[in-house]
């Protein structure tokens, strides 16, 4: 495996002089050289080909006893200087000072064919920037990771990326529920890629540390390395940077609410600077269509991170790094015009979102009106988001209209009269609607199944895969990677997994309700 290999996030950056792997507050540094932890019998489970294809690694090679060293930390790779990196964070709106990769440890950066791509390891032992827990991670939130940042990738969502989901052979304790019953789980690494794992918060600790010295270097570096065309730094640039990572921003969280994904823990460490969706955690995928809806129990009194408020969740996540970057700016009008320009965008982008997957692709004025109405009918009884979508494709009229999405409602048998007599009258407008289009119904459902996708991960189908792969069985994980690389086409031998979630999952563990214990 002849990677070519570059430096340019450690050659450009300080380092942290302390060597010891040690837990403390790391300061004048972006980073802080650490190894990955040997472990007890690595077993690499899946990989990616496609993504090991980016990298230049061949088939063969991702068969090797040199490979699976590397992508579980057991073997470093030649001429290379594993780290980790230095970040703060809002969480759940408050300031909580350093975070830190407290369990991801990069360990080079690859380029190939002109892109230039990160290789870090999560679950792979301590760095200083662990705090009280043990940089591990278990085989479920592995599973979850590995498969959604794929999933998203196909569904083309700006996302990091996953080359292998492996086992270490040693076991990690956790507390799933957190309530005083901790058990031992298979731990596991995955290998995750990224052109790059910067945050919002990589930036934030400096400020908070009034260091703008080192706040000055990381912002130009990231220009340098992933906004070149913005040009040299200076104040201008400094503006432009942040008006793109807001816009990469929006862009990102429109898709998700296309896709009906809820992140669940959108702390500003947990914001990538190049808009990408960063660290699958409790994250969810909408099944009933609700604007209140979250997966993460640990959100479950305010709901901070549902689905209907993550677009504004963004923005105030950019409000955090339009401080940050503030001390280099010193102008505090441009900023604010660029966090407004987000609100106005918001609407503009929302819409035309909502009006493509509704397969409206001329533009009328009451189509804001329209969506509205769908969003609050979809909202009365239980109602699955993908297959709603997925089903409308189909539709032709009025009257048939309750017929081609009925398989999406949860509970058909108890819809009332009201219910239906909205639903009718929404399909009335929505037939008017669609007279003033140009395209033929055939095209339409063309266009609406390339917006709408048939296939997600749901939460039930992670927690089959998990439940096999804790008993040694892999193969739905591959089942699953496999489905949800095309998730826009039919794929009629698949079509088991185009189902509302089975009532077993509705309140179970890790399909409707997950915890950040990962
Ligand atoms: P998260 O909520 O997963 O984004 O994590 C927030 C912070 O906690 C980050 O700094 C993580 O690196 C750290 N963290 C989460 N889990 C662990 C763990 N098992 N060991 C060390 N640090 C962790
Ligand atoms: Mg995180």
């Amino acid at each position: 495996m002849q990677l070519n290999i570059k430096n340019t996030f450690i050659e450009n950056l300080p380092a942290d002089s302390n060597l010891e792997n040690s837990r403390r507050q790391v300061e004048n540094a972006v980073y802080s050289f650490a190894n990955p932890k040997k472990t007890a019998m690595p077993q690499v489970l899946h990989i990616s080909p496609e993504m090991a294809a980016e990298l230049n690694i061949s088939e063969e090679e991702t068969q090797s006893e040199f490979f699976k060293n590397v992508v579980t930390g057991n073997e470093i790779y030649p001429k290379t200087t594993p780290f980790a990196m230095c970040y703060g964070g809002h969480q759940f709106g408050n300031w909580a000072g350093q975070l830190g990769d407290g369990r991801a440890i990069n360990l080079f950066e690859v380029e190939h064919q002109n892109k230039n791509w990160k290789v870090q390891l999560k679950g792979a032992g301590e760095t200083p920037y662990s705090r009280t827990a043990d940089g591990l991670a278990v085989l479920r939130s592995s599973i979850r990771e590995y498969l959604c940042a794929e999933a998203m990738f196909y569904l083309g969502v700006p996302t990091t990326r996953s080359l292998s989901l492996s086992l270490s052979g040693d076991n990690v304790l956790r507390d799933v529920l957190y309530n005083g019953n901790p058990a031992y789980e298979k731990g596991a690494i995955v290998a995750r890629i990224s052109p790059s794992f910067l945050r919002f918060g990589n930036f934030e600790i400096f400020t908070a540390r009034k260091d703008v010295k080192n706040l000055k270097i990381l912002v130009d570096y990231t220009i340098q390395q992933h906004f070149a065309h913005l040009g040299k730094p200076s104040k201008e640039t400094y503006i432009n940077f942040f008006k793109e990572v807001s816009e990469r921003t929006l862009e990102m969280i429109i898709h998700w609410q296309r896709v009906g994904f809820v992140h669940g823990v959108m702390n500003t460490d947990n914001m990538s600077i190049l808009g990408l969706t960063i660290d699958f955690g409790p994250y969810g995928w909408l099944e009933g269509f609700d604007f209140g809806w979250t997966p993460n129990t640990t959100d479950r009194q305010h709901k901070r991170y549902r689905y209907g408020n993550q677009p504004n969740i963004g923005l105030w996540n950019l409000y955090q790094l339009a401080n940050a970057l503030y001390p280099i700016i010193e102008e505090v009008a441009p900023l604010n015009k660029i966090l407004e320009q987000y609100k106005a965008s918001f609407e503009v982008q929302s819409l035309q979102m909502m009006q493509s997957k509704l397969g409206l692709f001329t533009s009328d004025e009451e189509d804001a009106k329209l969506t509205q109405d769908l969003e609050e009918t979809l909202q009365l009884v239980e109602t699955d988001m993908t297959i709603f979508f997925r089903n409308l494709s189909s539709f032709v009229d009025e009257k048939t209209g309750f017929e081609i999405v009925k398989g999406a409602f949860y509970n058909v048998e108890d819809i009332s009269e009201d219910v239906k007599n909205k639903w009718n009258n929404w399909f009335k407008k929505y037939e008017n609607r669609l007279k003033i289009e140009r395209i033929s119904s055939e095209e339409r459902k063309v266009k609406m199944n390339a917006i709408n996708p048939k296939y997600v991960l749901r939460n039930y189908m992670s927690q089959l895969a998990i439940d096999d792969a804790d008993k040694g069985n892999y193969n739905l994980i591959d089942e699953l990677f496999q489905l949800l690389k095309n998730p826009y086409a039919e794929q009629p031998e698949r079509q088991k997994w185009f189902a509302k979630r089975p009532e077993w999952a509705r309140n179970k563990v890790g399909c409707s309700m997950l915890s950040c214990s990962s």
